[in-house]
């Protein structure tokens, strides 16, 4: 038996005449450069998400570096980052000579603690990049609320929660990545919505950091060869917009799939008294990027030797909290006490989880995690 953490070729083959059919538009018109696909998919998902701007780029790590520096952000300024993260969201805080601050995240979130981001703010801060982890949001009036008293940009890190809703304190409704000042996305294949390659976007409600963002995407041009700033070269490639215009319009009904998994997952682990199941947080909906349970005194490991001996593949997302990280030690600064991140790198694992998951399969994999704990 071989059970995966992800099956993208199932998913394909469910839509592949659409899928096909779209890519070879683009190859025989041959516009692989900013073809029309990559405006229309700019549109559409500017649409789904209601937010006024979406620009492609060309992975989800340049939608961040671009958003820092459309921001402005200048060397030496200070950026709040959960330490619990993927590292590419303090990386390219770091590789723009800009100062990680490191903050804890909540055990049963995952996401940004708010409690403590105050605290670490300082006289150089400038601004805050909430990651909303594994398919959950963070809770983004509270850091809106922190941002605006103390004039700091909000730059949301999306790329494992497109599709997921937060309702603010009104009762108002908004798409994660339209709240904060910038919002940036990934669309890598094993994201939520994955293209066949690299590709990314970057979200805002201003225009004028709109049309700042897509000057730093464009070697910092405005008018073709009259370069007004120092940019860079991302662009979302024409034949990944093809891919995300079809996927695009699935990504709600994925999301269901993500979801009912989750449910599922819940009710055949929910009497194993050694793990903490993933908690669904009353403000924002949960797009189930990753399922991630906490182990409370057995070894993750060991677990993961054990699914792997019974066929069953299974993943740490993230076995270092960035604090602990070579590449950052020396460049970041520690914002706040992180004991929760370094507690969820040495207690997480994640079971697979996708769009194409049976009911037959989620069985057999629970039955092997049951089994690991009655040893
Ligand atoms: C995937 C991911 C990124 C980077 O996206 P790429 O497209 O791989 O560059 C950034 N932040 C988080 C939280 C991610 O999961």
């Amino acid at each position: 038996m071989n059970i995966p953490m992800l099956d993208l070729k199932g998913q394909y083959k469910k839509i592949k005449g659409e899928i096909d059919s779209s890519i070879q538009k683009v190859i025989d018109s041959a516009a692989f450069i900013n073809g029309p696909q990559v405006h229309s998919f700019e549109h559409n998902l500017a649409d789904y998400l209601g937010s006024k701007y979406v620009i492609g780029c060309a992975n989800g790590t340049d939608a961040l570096q671009i958003a820092m520096m459309a921001l402005e952000l200048k060397p030496g300024d200070e950026v709040i980052v959960p330490s619990f993260t993927y590292a590419a969201t303090a990386e390219v805080v770091g590789l723009l000579g800009l100062v990680p601050v490191l903050v804890d995240v909540d055990c049963s979130s995952f996401n940004i603690r708010v409690d403590q981001i105050e605290a670490s703010i300082s006289e150089k801060t400038k601004a805050i990049v909430p990651v909303h982890l594994f398919g959950q949001g963070a809770d983004m009036d509270k850091i809106m609320e922190i941002a605006s008293k103390h004039k700091l940009f909000v730059i949301e890190d999306n790329a494992q929660a497109l599709g997921a809703v937060y309702t603010h304190s009104d009762g108002r409704k908004s798409h994660y990545g339209t709240i904060g000042h910038i919002g940036c996305t990934s669309f890598f294949p094993t994201k939520n919505l994955g293209c066949y390659g690299d590709g990314g976007a970057i979200m805002t409600q201003d225009a004028k950091l709109a049309e700042r963002v897509r000057m730093v995407t464009d070697h910092g041009q405005r008018v073709k060869y009259y370069h007004d700033i120092i940019g860079c070269n991302s662009r979302l490639d024409t034949i990944q917009a093809a891919v995300l215009n079809v996927k695009l319009q699935k990504l709600d009904s994925y999301s269901q799939s993500r979801y009912d998994a989750a449910q599922i997952y819940k009710e055949l682990l929910g009497g194993v008294e050694d793990i903490v199941l993933p908690a669904e947080v009353s403000n924002s909906t949960h797009v189930y990027h990753q399922f991630t349970l906490q182990l409370k005194k057995k070894s993750r490991d060991d677990l993961k030797e054990f699914l792997a001996s019974k066929g069953v593949a299974s993943m740490v997302y993230y076995p270092m909290s960035l604090n602990n990280q070579k590449a950052f030690s020396s460049i970041s600064r520690i914002g706040a006490d992180l004991t929760n991140s370094e507690k969820l790198a040495s207690s997480v694992i994640s079971l697979p989880m996708h769009t194409e998951l049976s009911p037959e399969v989620q069985k057999t994999i629970a039955d092997a995690v049951i089994e690991f704990f009655k040893e």
